[in-house]
């Protein structure tokens, strides 16, 4: 039979969750009293007539709302409840979306995505205050990525590549002008595998112009200053790697003896930079403001991009506006 007055309360329960003109297709398995309906309301038998349609129009609505509650995820406005509504004892046996339905991919909420969510809320009540003229941080995201409006657009930032590219001009400068480009570290022994002893007794000279401060001892080494590239406090295991990666790598994809070279090199060592880490707001805005100040502010010194912008003419495209 048609019923219109079902297709309309399908359509009311998918309402937002479909985009125009879509339409929702279901198995509608409705059981109702005989006394209840009409069936000789047409000549040819295709429309039926209920004692009281709009509580069928409620019943069937609600059943739909529930079952889709798992595709919105966020609790839907109860609407047209009706308490003398007699409902099917599991509306999600007898109404599609029904049992065993998976919703599609990406409607689901992840449970680690729940996190990251709830993360971007809790950033420092003061995140949203303007120390950086024209931007407003917004928050973080996977503990990687800064949410930033600006008066023009939606910026989402690389912290990591932002980090990178204001490490690697401040090294830079630093030995441009003549200045140590180390920093003392809490001093750490290391031992040494025989190759990366050879390596950083041949290149010890070196190593000392870049920032580090190299003691070499019966087993290994001890490290009491690392260039300003690094973070300020490095394991066993970081210093080991940053050698062995050194090692590796020398004169074949970098060249230490160049300074620029070096610094891409020593930016690359795994362990040595810090990432996905959760920045306070005050801390955002900090890095925001050093990346502001760089030359160059669009790419991480191994060009991969720092931010990409969204304006409201391409969020308009997005979401289907314009
Ligand atoms: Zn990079």
């Amino acid at each position: 039979v048609n019923l219109r007055l079902m297709g309309s309360a399908l359509e009311r329960a998918f309402h937002t969750l479909l985009p125009v003109n879509r339409y929702p297709i279901a198995f509608l398995n409705l059981e109702v009293p005989s006394s209840q309906v009409d069936v000789n309301v047409h000549p040819a038998k295709r429309e039926v007539k209920f004692s009281d349609a709009s509580q069928i129009f409620s019943l069937v609505f609600k059943a739909c709302t529930e079952a889709l509650q798992p595709i919105t995820a966020i609790p839907v406005r109860r609407q047209m409840e009706s308490q003398n509504c007699k409902r099917p004892e599991s509306p999600q046996t007898v109404f599609f979306p029904g049992n065993g339905y998976s919703p599609p991919r990406g409607y689901r909420i992840q449970p680690e995505a729940k996190q990251f969510v709830q993360e971007a809320f809790q950033m420092e009540q003061d995140a949203g205050s303007e120390d950086i003229p024209g931007f407003t941080v917004l928050g973080q995201v996977f503990s990687t990525f800064l949410v930033v409006a600006t008066a023009s657009e939606l910026r989402l930032v690389d912290q990591h590549a932002a980090q990178e590219r204001v490490l690697y001009e401040k090294y830079l400068q630093l030995l441009k002008e003549g200045e140590r480009p180390g920093q003392v570290i809490i001093p750490i022994e290391t031992p040494l595998s025989g190759r990366s002893r050879q390596f950083v007794e041949a290149w010890l000279p070196r190593l000392t112009e870049l920032g580090f401060k190299i003691e070499l001892t019966d087993e290994g080494m001890v490290l009491k200053e690392a260039p300003v590239l690094f973070k300020k406090i490095l394991s066993e295991g970081d210093i080991i790697e940053i050698i062995e990666y050194l090692q590796q790598h020398e004169g074949n994809e970098y060249n230490l003896g160049d300074y620029q070279q070096a610094a891409l090199m020593l930016l690359a060592c795994k362990g040595a930079i810090k990432a996905n880490q959760r920045l306070s707001a005050s801390e955002s805005r900090q890095l925001l403001l050093e990346l502001d100040n760089c030359q160059n502010s669009r790419t991480c010194p191994h060009g991969r991009p720092i931010w990409v912008a969204f304006d409201r003419e391409t969020l308009e495209k997005i979401f289907a506006r314009r």
